[in-house]
């Protein structure tokens, strides 16, 4: 039973992740800016939750009054990393030998997987949430982005913006060899191998933006199929898949297995900007993966680029 955005809920929920923080690091700096920004850009009443540990809860407090000045309000909630952490540790078991580069403590682990067990952290009466990076910078009203829900097919439970370079392209690089396929391409109109799931190329996804129909997920059977170790076993044995980027590894894999579970948004909702790939190896096709025109949303200043405003 899907429940479509906004027709039948007023409620308009983020989600942070913020844990591992010292008082001196970039990230506090970057939550706050975001935090701000969002107040300021907002037309919709947001509702933050906030994934943090105790040390990081502290400074988010104290970043939050930073930002708030004559009449400005905010609603938030705070959630315990580590609570969060145990509700997702079966999905989290199943990722981590595949999809992080050095599996570590259960917590530290845990973090880059929030998004697929969301719907289990979340108040059961959260049917939407957008889960978003700390290092974003929002042009425009995120209430543009609250309603792409409205654009989703039936069967997605998340919407995601393509990654923007060729990481994808080089974790298949075996795979690609041997086997006559889009996955990994960059998009493009002329590049139709019509055969394919996706016809132009599919460059993989990016979670620096997640959109979830958390109501979806909870009545989703076949979710469960899809997050179960045989399943992630035969992706990545399939593609010879070893990725180091958590649960957008993941989506990238079931973008091209299980299409009909995502939505892919524009690029514009998740501008990324590192160029780390253009410097090694793939300087002559990095642009036809980076390139995003339009009119943006969101800038997302990954791998530490600084986001120019
Ligand atoms: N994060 C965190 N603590 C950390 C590292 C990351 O809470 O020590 C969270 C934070 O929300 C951050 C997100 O995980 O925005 C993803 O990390 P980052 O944006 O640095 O990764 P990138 O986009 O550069 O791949
Ligand atoms: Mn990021």
């Amino acid at each position: 039973v899907l429940t479509s955005f906004p027709r039948k809920t007023k409620e308009y929920n983020i989600w942070l992740v913020f844990t591992k923080v010292t008082n001196v690091s970039t990230l506090s700096y970057k939550f706050r800016d975001l935090i701000h920004n969002l107040l300021n850009v907002s037309s919709v009443p947001l509702k933050f939750n906030i994934i943090v540990d105790k040390v990081s809860q502290g400074i988010a407090e104290n970043q939050i009054a930073d930002v708030l000045y004559g009449n400005k309000t905010i609603v938030y909630s705070f959630y315990d990393i580590e609570e969060s952490a145990k509700k997702i540790q079966d999905i989290v078991e199943v990722m981590t030998p595949h999809f992080s580069s050095k599996p570590g403590t259960y917590y530290s682990d845990a973090l880059f997987y929030i998004s697929l067990g969301l719907y289990r952290i979340a108040p059961q009466n959260q049917d939407f949430a957008i889960l978003l990076d700390c290092d974003l910078y929002f042009k425009k009203d995120i209430a543009l982005l609250f309603n792409q829900f409205s654009n989703f097919k039936p069967s997605a439970l998340f919407g995601l913006a393509p990654e923007l370079t060729p990481v994808y392209r080089h974790i298949l690089h075996m795979y690609k060899a041997k086997h006559n396929t889009t996955f990994g391409d960059f998009y493009h109109d002329s590049n139709i191998l019509s055969k394919s799931i996706h016809p132009r190329g599919f460059q993989g996804y990016n979670s620096g933006v997640v959109l979830i129909n958390l109501r979806a997920q909870r009545n989703s059977t076949e979710f469960l199929e899809i997050i179960s170790n045989s399943t992630v076993q035969r992706m990545t044995a399939k593609y010879r898949f070893r990725g180091h980027l958590g649960d957008q590894d993941f989506y990238t894999l079931v973008g091209n297995e299980y299409p009909h579970l995502i939505q892919t948004i524009n690029c514009k909702f998740n501008r990324q900007l590192c160029t780390w790939w253009r410097d090694h190896g793939y300087s002559n096709i990095f642009e036809n993966y980076f390139k995003c025109n339009g009119d943006i949303v969101v800038l997302h200043g990954n791998c530490n680029t600084r986001i120019p405003k």
